[in-house]
């Protein structure tokens, strides 16, 4: 989401006439002594005299120096906002990037959205992958003096596609200036990178931390995490307590067992503040994070690995770290994209313990052995390029008119192979011709910040008309399985309730029924309450609709219903995912694709109706390999919708193991 979660300043500034000295006024000047106390100020003049001298930067510095907040208006007093001019940075995170340019407005005494505001695309905070609009991406680009690439060690998709691309337009565009921030970490390869840039480093503050491991390995690290940080409010000095978590489900359990546990214990332990942070959280609880702690009582933050380097919260003296985090790998061969806990790396576990020193001397409480940080952890955090599906990045990537994606210049590339199925994928979905170039189907996919294959369905639902239904489904498949609520102690009711939600066609029919009756009751949470319906997930999935039928406009797509017609609903759902069929076979479902076995997921509308033939939104693997999200189709749609990619004859003859023979082109003519 770079675009999404850039921040850009204009020069605009007017002073108002300045009234005697008010609260306001003495808030200004206390933010003041605060920007001139972090490690960055010292380093002001040498610094802009560097950006000065050089076209890009690489700038290195500690968690909590002040680069991002202070560059930018280090710059826009330097002067590089004069013409109009717009200093850009961009953050991997939405959180981060709502939160800084909170405090740069903040800092800078202005309202946010004036001169500094975050470049809002239609569809920032919802959708799960989403690519930006290339006009509006260029647009930054285009209007910018600097552009600061913000967290680069983190390497996310994004980062390392805008590190090619503006080395490109750096090339030719000799007055941008680039910039790009890091953590202390793997800077010589980002100068590497950009032709040997030189390195700026700022010297940390960094107080000693000492480091504790377990014995022997934590068989439940939330419950072990609970345990730890009231073991560290009952015997350890004044300090607040940073946890590292994988998510928003383990950190809303982690906050209920210890706001429980703190209230049993009642008066016999000082106050704990419990504050969670992660992406979905809405922003005036994530604010919260950063209020000082009152005295005599103890902070603890309870945080994604948003903390890790994105985020810097004052007073964190004591770190508990699981040693865990999430992250999306990529099964090339099968096309499966998933999110799973997997150990962090050693690089990751030193900059959650670095959180402890910042202030004074702290603690870091390692949740695991010391053998398992040396002999089980990765030293370094493979980048998302190389375990994502490139779909939207070869869709976005051909929309700028980068067609030699072979020879991009990336600076980890990703495994070809990856590259070549998403070129595939376009190929069959219509997206690129046989020359591998954007169709004009394909370039009205790329407005939309959806994967290929949501966003093929969403323009399908134009022929079938019925785009207003197909908006709902795409909204509410969006917002991740979190519909439905089952609370353990209330597990018959809430099934209950899911089932009269059932209607026949499959799962997707019932999302769109929910949401169908959400509407009617007037967007009520009792309703959702009453029908153990998500309430927040619900009202992300409206925002995500209306933010897509806001783009309906612009990829020319009228909203029409089909009136409760549930054909070319289906329809419209198979001409986006042909490539996620199965059939019934004997004991389970074969995908048509790859002749792998899969389920049904027992939360499925269609459990026990078993259909010959299903279109499944996803697979994820528990137990086993699970079909999620799966809606009833004919065969003969398949035909329909992908003529080019399936033949009647193997779609006919079910004891046939012949894998559908596609026509076209090679992956070499493809590339
Ligand atoms: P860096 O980018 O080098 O990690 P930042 O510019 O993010 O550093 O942070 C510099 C300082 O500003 C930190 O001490 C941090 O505590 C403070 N800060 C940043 N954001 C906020 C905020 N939203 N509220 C209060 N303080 C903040
Ligand atoms: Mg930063």
């Amino acid at each position: 989401d770079f675009v999404t979660t850039a921040i850009t300043m204009k020069g605009t500034r007017s002073e108002k006439d300045a009234p005697a000295l008010s609260q306001a006024e003495m808030k200004k000047q206390s933010m003041q002594e605060v920007r001139r106390s972090l490690p960055i100020f010292p380093y002001r003049e040498d610094l802009l005299a560097a950006i000065n001298k050089h076209q890009i930067l690489v700038i290195e510095g500690e968690t909590g120096s002040g680069k991002t907040t202070q560059i930018p208006q280090y710059l826009l007093e330097d002067g590089y906002t004069k013409g109009g001019m717009k200093i850009g940075c961009t953050q991997p995170r939405r959180v981060a990037a709502m939160s800084v340019a909170a405090r740069v407005a903040e800092e800078m005494s202005v309202k946010l959205g004036n001169e500094v505001s975050l470049v809002h695309d239609c569809y920032t905070n919802t959708l799960s992958v989403t690519v930006p609009s290339s006009r509006l991406k260029l647009s930054v680009l285009l209007s910018s003096s600097v552009i600061i690439i913000d967290e680069a060690h983190e390497r996310t998709l994004h980062t390392d596609i805008l590190f090619g691309l503006i080395k490109d337009i750096a090339r030719f565009r000799s007055d941008l200036k680039v910039l790009v921030a890091s953590a202390t970490l793997d800077t010589e390869r980002f100068s590497c990178f950009f032709d040997d840039a030189p390195v700026f480093r700022i010297p940390g503050r960094r107080f000693p931390v000492d480091i504790f491991y377990t014995k022997a390995p934590e068989a439940d690290y939330l419950e072990a995490c609970v345990v730890s940080v009231l073991q560290i409010h009952v015997t350890q000095p004044p300090g607040d307590i940073l946890v590292f978590l994988t998510g928003q489900e383990e950190i809303e359990a982690c906050c209920e067992l210890l706001q429980e546990r703190c209230r049993r214990l009642g008066s016999k332990i000082a106050e704990l503040l419990v504050l969670p942070i992660y992406a979905n959280l809405p922003s005036d609880m994530q604010a919260k994070i950063f209020n000082p702690t009152p005295p005599g009582a103890r902070k603890v933050v309870v945080a994604t690995n948003i903390a890790e380097t994105s985020l810097t919260i004052d007073g964190i003296i004591y770190v508990i770290d699981p040693g865990f985090c999430k992250q999306k790998s990529y099964n090339a061969r099968t096309g499966m994209e998933s999110l799973i806990v997997t150990p962090c790396s050693r690089a990751s576990a030193n900059q959650r313990a670095g959180r402890a020193g910042r202030v004074a001397a702290g603690k870091c409480f390692r949740l695991y052995t010391a053998w398992a940080y040396k002999h089980e952890m990765e030293e370094t955090t493979v980048p998302e390029i190389q375990r994502t599906n490139l779909g939207n990045v070869v869709l976005l990537l051909k929309s700028l008119g980068i067609n030699d994606l072979i020879h991009f210049d990336f600076m980890d590339p990703p495994p070809h192979e990856t590259l070549v199925l998403a070129l595939e994928q376009l190929y069959a979905l219509g997206a690129l011709n046989h020359l591998g170039e954007l169709t004009k189907l394909g370039r009205r996919m790329a407005e939309l910040p959806v994967d290929p294959m949501l966003s093929k369905m969403i323009l399908a639902s134009e022929q079938y008309k019925c785009s207003e239904e197909v908006l709902t489904i795409a909204a509410m498949l969006s917002v991740n399985n979190s519909i439905f609520y089952r609370p353990k102690d209330k597990v018959v009711h809430a099934d209950n309730a899911r089932m009269n939600f059932v209607v026949p066609g499959g799962d997707h029919l019932v999302l769109l029924n929910v949401y169908n009756q959400w509407v009617e009751s007037g967007y009520s949470t009792q309703w959702c309450y009453e029908n153990f319906i998500q309430f927040r997930s619900m009202r992300r999935a409206r925002d995500v609709r209306d933010q897509l039928e806001g783009l309906m406009d612009r990829i020319e797509v009228e909203v029409v219903s089909c009136q409760g017609d549930s054909v070319p609903v289906r329809k419209a759902v198979t001409a986006g995912y042909f490539y996620h069929t199965a059939r019934l076979s004997k004991g389970g479902y074969k995908t048509v694709k790859h002749q792998q076995t899969v389920y049904v997921h027992p939360n499925s509308s269609l459990f026990e109706e078993q259909p010959r033939w299903l279109i499944y939104h996803e697979l994820v693997f528990t137990t086993k390999e699970f079909m999620r999200q799966v809606i009833e189709i004919e065969s003969g749609w398949l035909l329909e919708v992908a003529p080019h990619y399936y033949k009647s004859k193997e779609l006919e003859d079910s004891s046939s193991k012949k894998m559908p023979r596609k026509q076209g082109k090679t992956k070499e003519e493809l590339g």
